[in-house]
């Protein structure tokens, strides 16, 4: 395998132009390249290529606003293809979960309600629990599943540009860990603010800070490894495509949300609350059950050492990781607060017109 150095931003244009979703600028760097090993599914890096003939996954940033994102995008099947074999993502964070609806309370006090990615209902319940009108919008099956289950039938299955829901019809949308991973930011802020009545609130939470202490400390320590980064600390936080498409910081996001018809009334990325669920995920006991689990399954298994060495290798690693770097992160999250930079971003925003 081979490895790459880390590099700071390059000066290699990249090979094809596009326009900037933030800013519309036109001139772009190559940012970063990860390599398909290095995500930990070389599967997501095999289909890449057929459909877009790259070696690797290739990030560039604008050279105006500094948004980065992946180039190219592919369509949308191909993300249906690649989070249905990687499963659900948990939302987690119930801490910053309450904290959002308590913010977005505070502006409007009841009504009507859309969550935008469901996770395991976290959110959907305090929300229910506090009185309001709830409906979501979820692109995986077994979530709607779930949340159906627990009695939430305003659930829909698919995108939000597609969500059949009435536009100007809520008071609220909240939107938490997910606009990394849209293959449209502006379209997808576009619409939530369409579904916000006059003088709605829209909460984005939990989006990846690029230039904050943490994903420069990772970065730096760990090298352009990402399948390290990805499974070992926190890993909404770092370089992980085909998941994450785009990579923001303060100023690009609040402009694109600021381009959207919309106004930001509240700023939270200071709020730093980002680790508080990575924690408990860290613990040992949880880390030598699992492992157990997973030797067990290998001892079964009689294919040759080599194959077997191919086969678990990155269950093995997903599993040790944790253990062994989750002790530093409330350190970094100590130095970030020190230093006052902010790992992941929050913005409350109040619809214009
Ligand atoms: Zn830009």
């Amino acid at each position: 395998m081979e490895s790459l150095k880390v590099s700071s931003l390059g000066t290699q244009t990249a090979p094809k132009k596009t326009h900037c979703v933030v800013c519309g600028g036109e001139e772009f760097l190559l940012r970063k390249t990860v390599p398909f090993w290095a995500t930990g599914l070389p599967s997501t890096g095999q289909l890449y290529t057929s459909i877009t003939g790259k070696d690797a996954f290739y990030l560039i940033q604008c050279v105006k606003c500094r948004l980065i994102f992946l180039d190219p995008i592919p369509e949308k099947s191909y993300f249906d293809t690649i989070y249905e074999a990687s499963g659900c993502y948990p939302e987690g964070g119930d801490q910053r979960l309450k904290r959002d609806l308590e913010i977005l309370g505070s502006h409007r006090g009841e009504g009507k309600i859309l969550e935008v990615g469901i996770g395991n209902c976290l959110f959907l319940n305090l929300a229910r629990e506090q009185g309001w009108d709830v409906y979501a919008v979820e692109l995986n099956p077994n979530n709607v599943n779930t949340a159906q289950k627990l009695g939430f039938n305003n659930v829909y299955l698919g995108t939000v540009e597609s969500a059949p829901f009435k536009e100007g019809s809520f008071d609220c949308v909240h939107m938490s860990s997910v606009l990394e991973h849209v293959l449209d930011p502006k379209a997808t802020i576009m619409k939530l603010q369409a579904f916000l009545k006059p003088g709605g609130v829209l909460m984005l939470s939990a989006i990846p800070n690029i230039d904050s202490f943490y994903h420069r400390f990772i970065e730096t320590v760990l090298g352009n490894n990402s399948f390290i980064v990805g499974f070992g600390c926190a890993p909404h936080l770092t370089w992980i495509p085909p998941f994450h498409l785009f990579y923001f910081n303060r100023h690009n996001l609040k402009m694109l949300i600021e381009s959207c018809n919309l106004k930001v009334l509240e700023d939270h990325c200071r709020d730093h609350i980002y680790w508080e669920p990575h924690e408990e995920t860290t613990s040992q006991a949880l880390t030598s059950t699992r492992l157990g689990e997973l030797c067990r399954e290998i001892w079964s298994d009689k294919s040759a050492p080599e194959e077997k060495l191919e086969k678990y290798f990155g269950r093995i690693v997903q599993i040790l990781l944790p253990a062994m770097t989750g002790a530093v992160l409330p350190h970094l999250n100590e130095i970030e607060m020190a230093l006052d930079t902010v790992s992941d971003l929050a913005y409350l925003a109040k619809k214009v017109a």
